[in-house]
């Protein structure tokens, strides 16, 4: 039997979220402000060789899982190098990605030869006025085309992410949610976080919309869901079929429903820090032991992820205003 890592609160730990960028070609109003903002130079940023050298330390300690994010993943030049030499490590199961998918179009059948199995595409909304506004720089046609291209590519089974936004987009989840009875997507609804303490913090703080109020209006218009036990004790969505549909619908509650306790993540942000928990500042450097020539990188790797998985910490304070300082979304990944 596969061991593997446990935290000091007996969660097992052997899913890693791997940063590659902290830009990115959208502005959503909650994740990134539209002035003031300062990126990692390219030289602080991990190369495809060292995050194959983390995903190998990862999985000789016990980690299975991988995805890739950002900023946005795409605007990564050699983001099919990274996805290659990741996905196909012996003991990899799958990699997947999380995108705006303005690039699929551009990279879906090449990222899938190179070996991603799965997308989650974040898309706001269906009216293309809501996608203007919430995600600035983009347009709905765009992203779209991004999904149609996943889909074409065998990205399967395709996962779209809305972050519920009071005054945006919060009435369009109806039609998002609809989506689910003639594809079998999953379609899935994240509550605000405030990260960074910047005006995307207060935003995220102002704006919030409780996903117990956001199922009341999918069920108000389209009937009652239910709900799919979970397989996985690991999954961060409460999962939820419509009467004869084909999809599912999902939500990921971090604030009205804490999910904390069957946590299984660590994070890797863009210049080489393992992030221990993401509504908390605790980073531990793995950077500086890929790039110090002492001793064998691997194992020096290894090391950091044990420590960091038994540092973890457990338990948000979202409710009582405390979150990331240092970090903002942007910068971690989600
Ligand atoms: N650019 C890619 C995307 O948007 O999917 C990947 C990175 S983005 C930071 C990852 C996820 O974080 C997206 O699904 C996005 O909706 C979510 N996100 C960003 N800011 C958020 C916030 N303040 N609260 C909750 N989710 C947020
Ligand atoms: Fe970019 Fe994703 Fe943040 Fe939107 S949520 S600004 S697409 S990183």
């Amino acid at each position: 039997m596969d061991i593997v890592p446990r935290d000091s609160f007996n969660r097992e730990i052997d899913y890693l979220r791997v940063s590659v960028i902290d830009r990115c070609n959208l502005r959503c109003v909650y994740c990134m402000p539209l002035d003031g903002l300062r990126f990692l130079p390219g030289p602080e940023l991990l190369t495809a060789a060292e995050y194959e050298t983390v995903a190998r330390a990862a999985i000789s300690v016990g980690f299975r899982k991988f995805r890739v994010t950002g900023g946005e993943p795409l605007l990564r030049r050699d983001i099919t190098e990274i996805v290659e030499r990741v996905a196909r490590l012996p003991g990899a199961e799958g990699l997947s990605l999380t995108t705006n998918a303005l690039m699929l179009p551009a990279l879906a059948g090449e990222l899938r030869r190179a070996g991603l199995t799965r997308v989650n595409i974040h898309i706001d909304s269906l009216n293309p006025e809501t996608v203007e506004r919430q995600m600035r720089w983009g347009s709905f046609e765009r992203i779209w085309a991004g999904i149609m291209a996943a889909e074409d590519a065998g990205l399967s089974p395709l996962k779209l992410n809305a972050v519920v936004t009071a005054g945006y987009n919060e009435s369009d989840v109806v039609d998002l949610a609809r989506l689910t009875i003639e594809r079998d997507w999953h379609v899935r609804f994240i509550e605000l976080m405030p990260l960074g303490g910047g005006e995307c913090a207060r935003l995220s703080i102002a704006r919030y919309v409780s996903n117990v109020e956001t199922r009341r209006r999918i069920e108000a218009e389209l009937g009652l869901m239910s709900e799919i036990p979970s397989e996985n004790p690991s999954e961060e969505a409460r999962n939820f079929k419509l009467r004869g549909a084909r999809g599912v619908i999902g939500f990921i509650s971090p604030v009205s429903e804490p999910y904390c306790g069957t946590c299984n993540r660590m994070r890797l942000t863009a210049d080489g820090k393992f992030h221990l928990c993401l509504l908390n500042d605790d980073e531990l450097d793995v950077r500086k032991a890929l790039r110090s020539g002492a001793g064998d990188p691997h194992e020096e790797v290894a090391k950091i992820l044990l420590k960091a998985v038994a540092l973890k910490p457990t338990g948000h304070h979202l409710l009582e205003g405390r979150s990331t300082r240092e970090r903002s979304m942007f910068q971690i990944g989600g």
